[in-house]
C-alpha cells in the first residue's frame, strides 16, 4: 500500500465509523500561543475537548501534519539517529468530544489494524497505563490479546499532555515488532531504545485540563484522541524498517543524492537533509519566515542544520533550495498550499542560504582547529556562544557536530552567556535581543535578507502571512 493509499483507507475507516473528516490544520497553531507548533491532530480540536466549543459532529478524523521540534514534544535530535523520528511527519487521527470512550476507541483502532490492514497478531504489542484497568479489560476480555505482548507501564510512556496545560490523560498504544533482526527490546524494558519494537499508535483517553500550577480539572466528559505516524505505519505496510525507505522519501531521497553526487541512499546526512526540507517548506508555507525568535529560529536552526549536512556530502554552492521541486512532486497533490507557495519557498530558502554559506566556512574552521586542540569531550560553553554570537551557528548545530565526534557541548554554561546576554540586552534597550544584531558584519547581511526577501515577496506578488 502507497502511503496516500493509507491515509485514505484510515479517513474512509472512520468517515464509514460516523467521523466527520476535517482537514489538517496549519502547522502555526491559531488558538493556542503556548505552543510552538501543530504537534498532533488533537491540537485544532483542544476547545471541543474542553468543551468551550461545540461543533456539529462529536467524531471527526483528520490527517494532520505534524512538526517537532521544539516545545514539549522535541524530536529534531533523533533525526537521522532513529529509524522513526521525523521533524514533520503526518498524523492520522479519529476523534470523541464527549462521544464514545475506550471500548470503541481500542475496538476500532483494533479492527484498522488487524481486519482493513490485516496486520498479524503476533507482531502487535500493547502498552496500558498502570493504573488503568478497565482499558486492560477491554484488551484482554473483550479483544483477547496475548498477555505475553501486553504491559502496564508510568506516566512518562502512558500519560499523554500536548503541552504543559491543556487536556491530557492516560493512554494505551500500540506497538509494532520489526523482528529479530532489529536491536531493542519491548515497551517497557530498558533495550527498548532500539528500533525493533516501534510505536505506531497512541490512543489517548483524555480525562482532564492540566492548569498553569500543574493542578489536573477532569474535561466536562470524558473524550477521545488517537494519533498515528503515517510514514511509520506505512514502513510496516512497504516491509522496510526505516521509515525513511518509504514511498514518500523514496524519490526525494534519489533527488536529493542525485543533486549532491551521493551513491549511498541510506546515507544519514540524506536523510536529516530529506527530513528537513520537508519541515522548512511546511513552515514557509505556513507563514513561518527564518528570523531570530521563536518559531522563526526554529526554522533557521533547522535550515542551517541542513546546509551543515550538505556541506558535509561535499556540496560547494546553494542546493537545499532546489529540493522544493522534488517535494512539490511528492507531496504537492495532496498539499495544494504547498504547490501553490513554491516560487516564494524556493526564494526564502535561497536567500538564507546565501547568507549562512558566507559564514559556515569560517564557523567550521574555528569549531574544527578548536576541535583538534581541546583536552577532554566536552566543548567550552564560552566556544558554543562564540560559534553561535559571532557566526550564527545555532547551539544545536553545534551539539550535532560535537555528537559525530563522540564530544558533547557544556550547555549550562552556554545558557548561562546567553541569559547574560539577553539580560544586558533588555538592560540597554528594552526590546527583545537580536542575536546577530551585535555582530556589525551580520548585521547587515540580515537586514538586506530581510529587505531582499520583502522586495521579493513582493515581486512574486505573495503575500508574507505572520512574516
Ligand atoms: P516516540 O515514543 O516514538 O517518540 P511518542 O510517544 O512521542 O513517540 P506520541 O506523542 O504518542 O508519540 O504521538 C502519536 C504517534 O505519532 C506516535 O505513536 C507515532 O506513530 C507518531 N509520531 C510521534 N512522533 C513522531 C515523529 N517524530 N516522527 C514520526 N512519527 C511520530
Ligand atoms: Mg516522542
Ligand atoms: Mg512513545
Ligand atoms: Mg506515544
Amino acid at each position: 500500500m502507497t502511503s496516500s493509499e493509507i491515509r485514505e483507507a484510515f479517513l474512509a475507516f472512520f468517515e464509514k465509523n460516523g467521523h466527520q473528516r476535517v482537514d489538517s490544520s496549519p502547522l502555526v497553531p491559531g488558538n493556542d500561543p503556548t505552543l510552538l507548533f501543530t504537534n498532533a491532530g488533537m491540537v485544532q480540536f483542544k476547545e471541543c475537548f474542553l468543551g468551550t466549543e461545540k461543533r456539529s459532529y462529536v467524531r471527526a478524523t483528520s490527517s494532520q501534519r505534524c512538526v517537532r521540534a521544539g516545545g514539549k514534544h522535541n524530536d529534531l535530535e533523533n533525526v537521522g539517529y532513529t529509524a522513526r523520528h521525523h521533524t514533520f511527519f503526518e498524523m492520522l487521527g479519529n476523534f470523541s468530544f464527549g462521544d464514545y470512550f475506550k471500548h470503541e476507541a481500542i475496538r476500532f483502532a483494533w479492527e484498522f489494524l488487524t481486519e482493513t490492514l490485516k496486520l498479524p497478531k503476533e507482531k502487535l504489542w500493547v502498552t496500558v497505563h498502570r493504573d488503568d484497568k478497565e482499558s486492560e479489560d477491554i484488551w484482554f476480555n473483550e479483544i483477547g490479546i496475548d498477555q505475553n505482548r501486553f504491559s502496564r507501564l508510568g506516566d512518562k510512556d502512558n500519560f499523554w499532555s500536548m503541552g504543559d496545560t491543556g487536556p491530557c490523560g492516560p493512554c494505551s498504544e500500540i506497538f509494532y515488532d520489526h523482528g529479530e533482526d532489529v536491536a531493542g527490546g519491548p515497551p517497557g524494558t530498558p533495550e527498548e531504545d532500539g528500533d525493533r519494537y516501534i510505536e505506531i499508535w497512541n490512543l489517548v483517553f483524555m480525562q482532564f485540563n492540566r492548569s498553569k500550577n500543574g493542578e489536573m480539572k477532569p474535561l466536562p466528559k470524558p473524550s477521545v484522541d488517537t494519533g498515528m505516524g503515517l510514514e511509520r505505519i506505512a514502513a510496516v505496510m512497504q516491509h522496510v524498517h526505516n521509515n525513511y525507505q518509504i514511498d514518500l522519501f523514496a524519490n526525494l531521497i534519489d533527488f536529493i543524492a542525485k543533486t549532491l553526487n551521493v551513491s549511498d541512499h541510506s546515507n544519514q546526512s540524506l536523510r536529516v537533509i530529506a527530513d528537513h526540507i520537508r519541515s522548512c517548506s511546511f513552515m514557509i508555507v505556513d507563514g513561518v519566515l527564518p528570523g531570530n525568535e521563536e518559531r522563526s529560529y526554529v526554522l533557521r536552526r533547522i535550515i542551517r542544520r541542513a546546509i551543515r549536512h550538505g556541506n558535509k556530502l561535499g556540496a560547494t554552492g546553494s542546493f537545499f533550495h532546489k529540493l522544493v521541486s522534488a517535494l512539490v512532486q511528492e507531496m504537492g497533490e495532496a498539499y495544494p498550499e504547498l504547490k501553490a507557495k513554491q516560487a516564494f519557498i524556493e526564494k526564502t530558502l535561497s536567500i538564507e542560504e546565501e547568507q549562512f554559506a558566507r559564514t559556515l566556512n569560517n564557523g567550521m574552521k574555528i569549531l574544527q582547529s578548536y576541535i583538534e586542540q581541546m583536552n577532554g569531550t566536552v566543548i567550552d560553553g564560552e566556544m558554543v556562544f562564540k560559534l553561535k554570537d559571532t557566526y550564527g551557528f545555532p547551539d544545536d548545530l553545534t551539539a550535532d557536530i560535537a555528537r559525530e565526534k563522540g564530544l558533547t557541548i557544556d550547555k549550562n554554561k552556554f545558557d548561562e552567556l546567553l541569559a547574560n546576554q539577553q539580560a544586558s540586552g533588555r538592560e540597554q534597550g528594552g526590546f527583545k535581543t537580536d542575536y546577530n544584531d551585535t555582530v556589525e558584519v551580520e548585521s547587515e547581511t540580515e537586514f538586506l535578507g530581510y529587505e531582499r526577501l520583502n522586495c521579493e515577496a513582493k515581486v512574486l506578488g505573495i503575500l508574507v502571512e505572520g512574516g
